[in-house]
């Protein structure tokens, strides 16, 4: 859909542009809520800062396996699987833990750079219905009632009905809406780098009581990639050259000659969370709405996650089918699910110091990590392929991820994720076909008639008792589960959907 420009009828002048939803930042978040939005036919820009999709250095090396799956739910996961390495990634301690027993298409992370998910991401959403505005940076807002005034650094007037801050963990849109962020300051930061050297350094990773410290050169032979942990937490602003060597002479004694770098950054264990996810027609999505060190390498797919939870939701409230109170929800599902990865990732930074105590600690924990049921339980939480957003008492798969079973319907073999393509709600009849009337829904949810062949199993829980039909949310959740009958069908679809249309 095009923005709708706004004349102004006394010279013809443009006045404004008006967009359903104006997404400030287009990285893996904002890139993530702007398909969802798209696919779901909501007219949408994307407001980002550089002048292009491309980022200057790595950052993340990875997803974990819900946000694969995710990706698969839209169609797009074997881009991303082309140009990366499947990998057994979910660690706790010093243990890694296999998750090639779960019960999932992807049992597996994937090492992919971000710069490269973001060149694939950005691919996709060229394909779709999105204005990208590069270059360009929201320098401030203010909402009324029926919409958000955007103000862009170019003075171009952009005005919308929601505003969602993608803006990474400096988000001006989180400080701009007098979002709180509590949390905890840094203890440790990390420089990361590219640089060429004259001496050649040591081979390995080091490990001492500040932290981790190496060098990895890279393809072109005379590069090398360098992390190495400051002695005490860095200033914020952008780090120099001349930072990362004071770093390496405290820890090897020379700086390896380093020079001509392609990029320098600091991270750090700086652990906050916003206090809300949204503020009237202000929502926050990605590291704008939580930040944590990236031990575990969690952050980019909560992002991602945390668009697919809110995409469908901002399209029904846009579209006038759901009240706003649909977007309580998505808060009420994503704080709990960052808020604990917020506490693994503090204690992964715990045991990763090396003094003899918290060494000790690290062999007593890993030890239990291996075992059968904290294994499942851990990868569960790393891979979020456990998550379970409260919706009520009932089935174990009521709130849970629907599984990616093989069907048997009219149109042949499907898989369940091939009937969630277009980010459609979806009502699967697996008892008697027929026996489920939706009607007074079927503008906006998708029913097929399918079986199964085989068992129900889901991730850390185990097998669960087959049931005779399954609604799906365009986000992949099950929003209820059919035990023969359709008690509490309408209220679900009513809940999630909208009331229904008069016959
Ligand atoms: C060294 C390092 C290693 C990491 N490793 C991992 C890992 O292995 N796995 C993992 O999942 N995560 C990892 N992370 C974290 C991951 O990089 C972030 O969680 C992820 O980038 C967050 O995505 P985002 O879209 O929310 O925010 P960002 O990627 O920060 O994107 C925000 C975007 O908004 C733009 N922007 C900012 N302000 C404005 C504005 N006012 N107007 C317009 N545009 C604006 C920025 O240019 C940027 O493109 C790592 C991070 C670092 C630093």
């Amino acid at each position: 859909m095009e923005g709708r420009v706004i004349l102004d009828v006394s010279d013809g002048s443009v006045a404004m542009t008006e967009h359903a939803v104006v997404i400030a930042g287009g990285g893996p978040a904002g890139m993530m809520l702007a398909a969802e939005l798209a696919l779901a036919k909501v007219d949408v820009a994307v407001v980002e800062r550089r002048p292009d999709h491309v980022l200057a250095d790595a950052r993340a090396g990875g997803i974990h396996s819900r946000t694969i799956e995710v990706l698969d739910q839209r169609g797009v996961a074997d881009r991303f699987l082309a140009d990366g390495q499947v990998t057994q990634a979910a660690t706790f301690g010093t243990t890694v833990m296999d998750m090639s027993d779960f019960p999932t298409r992807h049992p597996y992370s994937l090492a992919i750079f971000q710069n490269e998910i973001e060149r694939i991401m950005a691919a996709w959403i060229a394909e779709l219905p999105v204005r990208i505005c590069y270059g360009r940076e929201v320098t401030g807002f203010a909402q009324d009632d029926t919409g958000v005034d955007v103000r862009l650094s170019d003075g171009e007037p952009l005005r919308a009905r929601y505003l969602v801050g993608c803006d990474g963990g400096r988000s001006l849109i989180r400080k701009a809406a007098g979002i709180e962020f509590p949390g905890w300051d840094a203890t440790r930061s990390n420089l990361i780098a590219e640089v060429e050297l004259t001496e050649e350094p040591p081979p390995g990773v080091r490990h001492d009581a500040a932290g981790v410290h190496g060098f990895h050169r890279m393809p072109d032979g005379k590069t090398f990639r360098v992390v190495t942990t400051e002695q005490q937490p860095g200033p914020g602003g952008e780090p120099t050259l001349r930072d990362l060597s004071e770093a390496l002479i405290a820890v090897y004694g020379i700086d390896f000659g380093i020079h001509n770098p392609t990029w320098i950054s600091r991270f750090t264990d700086m652990t906050r969370q916003a206090a809300a996810y949204r503020v009237g027609r202000v929502l926050l999505a990605g590291d704008a709405a939580h930040v944590h060190y990236p031990a575990g390498g969690q952050g980019l797919s909560l992002g991602v996650q945390d668009a697919v939870n809110l995409g469908w939701k901002l399209a029904r409230v846009v579209d006038g089918t759901c009240q706003e109170t649909l977007l309580d929800t998505y808060h009420a599902e994503r704080h709990p699910v960052a808020a604990r990865a917020l506490r693994y990732t503090m204690a992964q930074t715990a045991l990763q110091r090396h003094d003899e105590r918290t060494k000790a600690v690290v062999e007593v924990v890993s030890e239990g990590a291996s075992m059968n049921e904290p294994r499942k339980r851990l990868a569960g939480l790393i891979s979020c392929l456990d998550i379970q957003y409260y919706l009520g008492e009932g089935h174990p798969l009521l709130g849970r991820r629907m599984p990616d079973l093989d069907l048997i319907t009219a149109d042949g073999p499907l898989r369940v994720f091939d009937l969630l393509h277009d980010a459609r709600p979806l009502l699967l009849d697996l008892g008697q076909p027929g026996d489920l009337d939706i009607t007074p829904w079927a503008d906006r949810v998708q029913m097929v008639d399918a079986s199964h062949q085989g068992g129900w199993e889901l991730p850390v829980l185990g097998v669960v008792s087959a049931p005779t039909a399954v609604l799906i949310r365009p986000d992949g959740y099950v929003a209820w589960v059919g035990d023969g009958g359709h008690h509490g069908l309408p209220e679900a679809l009513a809940t999630w959907f909208g009331p229904p249309t008069a016959a």
